[in-house]
């Protein structure tokens, strides 16, 4: 059952890999002097995605978080692990699941070459792998005092969607019909990383929302940093929420868009603009790197907003 399970849905060619599904292990043959880039991450019912989501896009969203953290390195993804526990065989279910996680993975050239499949509430772990070359991957130390602060796409629509799903958040149908394809679809930047090797001096991916985020990169290089509230790229539906405590807390602390927030130095200025075109991805700059460390947002006036969130906390109840 288990097998045939695997082998309908989850077993495709895998011309990238010496050996894919269905042995002990895979095995994968690197390109010669490039470095391994690897992250896992779960997904739970209840806590990542509502029972009555749509498979094809769970499937999409679990393997879509995962290149995600690839991109945040300037990895190029290759191959995946899938580890999932269900309920039930639930056939239909699986075709969906299968689907989305198919359709993203072909999109980046990433082959499923393993996983465990197994009896039990709903959980998925993808572990992905990406090659990055020696000494090249965007890692969260090297902000340096004088570098400007980039986010990509726009922030707190995954954010304003929950809120906006949870009753936290009233906005027009018509208006949360935007922001929610970035809660159920994200995109992640997988072009933009590659192309900013060599131009970013740091990087991360926005999962936990901008604050705690860039405050990683910013522990993580020993620096300090000052954000312009108003520079913030959120989609211009939901400025119009602004005034909405809730709307600023989704750009500042919302997780779940899945965009790049990276540094750089003033220099590289126009060559972050043109890794952005090549990678046909929006970038704007919301703030520099400080040498006094701390993290602090200012408004329109120059004022320090007062934050009234931080980042999601994986361990809350
Ligand atoms: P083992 O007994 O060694 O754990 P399994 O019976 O779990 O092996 O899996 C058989 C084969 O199917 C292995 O190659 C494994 O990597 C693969 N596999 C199992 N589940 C999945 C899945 N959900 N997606 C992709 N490959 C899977
Ligand atoms: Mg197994």
């Amino acid at each position: 059952m288990e097998f045939d399970l695997i082998a309908r849905h989850f077993t495709r060619p895998t011309p990238g890999a010496v050996l894919g599904v269905g042995d002990d292990c895979a095995l994968l043959a690197p390109t010669p002097g490039m470095h391994l880039a690897v992250s896992t991450d779960m997904l739970l019912e209840g806590r990542h995605f509502a029972p009555q989501d749509s498979p094809a896009g769970i499937g999409h969203k679990s393997l879509a978080v995962n290149l995600s953290d690839l991109a945040a390195m300037g990895a190029i993804p290759r191959w995946a692990t899938l580890a999932i526990a269900l309920p039930a065989a639930d056939d239909a279910w699986l075709k969906a699941f299968a689907r989305g996680f198919f359709r993203i993975a072909d999109s980046h050239g990433i082959e499923l070459v393993g996983g465990d499949t197994t009896r039990g509430p709903l959980t998925i772990g993808i572990t992905v792998i990406g090659e990055v070359p020696p000494g090249e991957a965007l890692r969260r130390d090297g902000a340096r005092p004088g570098d400007e602060v980039w986010v990509s796409g726009a922030i707190g629509s995954a954010a304003a969607a929950l809120a906006y799903r949870q009753g936290r958040l009233s906005m027009e149908q018509i208006d949360a019909a935007k922001v929610l394809p970035a809660l159920y679809l994200p995109t992640p930047r997988v072009a933009l990383g590659i192309a900013l090797r060599g131009v970013a001096s740091s990087a991360i991916d926005i999962s936990d929302g901008l604050l705690a985020d860039l405050g990683h990169i910013l522990e993580r290089s020993g620096v300090g940093a000052v954000v312009d509230f108003a520079a913030l790229p959120a989609l211009p539906v939901l400025q119009r929420y602004l005034h909405e405590a809730v709307a600023r807390d989704c750009i500042l602390a919302g997780g779940d868009d899945y965009e790049l927030c990276f540094t750089a130095p003033p220099a590289r200025r126009e060559a972050v603009f043109e890794a952005a075109a090549r990678a046909d991805t929006p970038v704007t700059r919301v703030g520099r790197v400080t040498l006094e460390t701390g993290l602090h947002v200012v408004g329109a006036d120059g004022e320090p907003l007062a934050i009234t969130c931080t980042g999601y906390d994986h361990f809350a109840a």
